[in-house]
């Protein structure tokens, strides 16, 4: 039996309940992982608040790493006594141990610790397919992140930096924005009290950046469009301040035949091939220092809630880790 966290009806924070599960053996293509930390991501709030519906009772959490108990049929990348680190479909990583699918479980290095691993792999690799995946981004381009304080945002600072992207990080305070151009970002806009979209042009010399990278959603859409320069992307990944209502594409030409795109990780690390390719280009980054997977917030599995709301309440910066036994 071990301790896991679900959730009966989609709601608020006190919606999650601890119970004892069976966990069971794996079968063919899967492994039973015995997790040492998961992680923290604003898709749980997503999909516990009912954004994202999912099909209840249901477990919850997209993250974790910690070893590798047992291994079934077909599963030759991983092996009994492995330490392993994923982001994965479907939910249930908020849990002492769970059978689950080996395809996107990734060995993990030995120079990165299970807590920093458990906090990386969803937001990490996301940071790689936004950079790498999704449109071309040359040395020099300006690239405006928002929310550049967040779990995503400060790997984004730091993965920036690290290819010579000029990103520009908006935050809601000046903390925040500190934070953020401590970790590498050319620039912070404390976007609560400032215009920010003249004070993009302003710092893009009237021209506008190259790329946005916008997940806080319905509070910044189209600000955001009023940030690109002509056919530059628009890159719509989430929605922290609630979903962009519909919107005319026909807008997109008098902009200057702007681009827009909504990608979702899951798509990218669908294939395992492209999942382990990009999880070698995180790792990369985090052991050779280009990228720093430092952890702000710790909550234990039982006080998940607590988490949760932390991180809805906008009192979270960089990376939050379920710690688990
Ligand atoms: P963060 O740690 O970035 O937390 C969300 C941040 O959004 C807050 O800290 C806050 O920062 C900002 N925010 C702005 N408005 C609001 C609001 N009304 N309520 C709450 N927060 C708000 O979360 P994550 O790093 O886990 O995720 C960042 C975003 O990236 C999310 O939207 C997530 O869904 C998205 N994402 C998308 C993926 C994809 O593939 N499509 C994959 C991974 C993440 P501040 O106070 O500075 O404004």
């Amino acid at each position: 039996m071990v301790k896991t966290i679900i959730i009966e009806e989609h709601g608020g924070a006190e919606k999650f309940k601890l119970v004892d599960r069976e966990v069971g053996e794996p079968g063919p293509g899967q492994i039973r992982i015995r997790h040492h930390a998961c992680g923290l991501n604003f898709i749980d709030v997503y999909q516990r608040s009912g954004l994202y519906p999912m099909q209840l009772p249901h477990a919850m959490g997209m993250e974790g790493a910690g070893v590798v108990e047992a291994v079934g049929e077909g599963v030759t990348h991983l092996k009994v006594g492995d330490r392993a680190a994923y982001a994965s479909m479907p939910p249930g990583a908020y849990c002492e141990a769970r059978v689950m699918p080996a395809a996107q479980v990734c060995p993990l290095p030995d120079a990165i610790s299970f807590e920093q691993g458990a906090a990386m792999m969803l937001k990490g690799m996301t940071v790689e397919y936004l950079f790498h995946r999704t449109t071309p981004i040359a040395k020099g381009d300006f690239v405006l992140f928002h929310a550049a304080a967040g779990g995503v945002g400060l790997l984004a600072c730091q993965w920036a930096k690290s290819e010579g992207i000029r990103l520009i990080g908006t935050a809601g305070t000046d903390e925040k924005c500190q934070l953020a151009l401590e970790h590498g970002a050319e620039f912070c806009i404390n976007y609560r009290n400032a215009d920010w979209v003249s004070t993009v042009r302003e710092l893009t010399g009237g021209k506008g950046v190259h790329v946005v990278m916008d997940a806080v959603g319905k509070d910044t859409f189209d600000g955001s469009l009023d940030c690109l320069r002509p056919l530059g992307m628009m890159i719509s990944f989430g929605n922290a301040s609630g979903p962009v209502p519909p919107f005319n594409i026909g807008a997109l030409g008098p902009k200057g035949s702007l681009k827009i795109t909504r990608p979702t990780l899951f798509t990218h690390i669908a294939d395992h091939a492209t999942c382990q390719a990009m999880a070698a280009h995180l790792f990369e980054k985090v052991v050779s220092g280009a990228v720093e997977i430092t952890i702000e917030q710790r909550f234990p599995l039982a006080q998940v809630a607590d988490a949760h709301r932390a991180l809805e309440g906008r009192q979270t910066t960089g990376q939050t880790v379920i710690t688990v036994g």
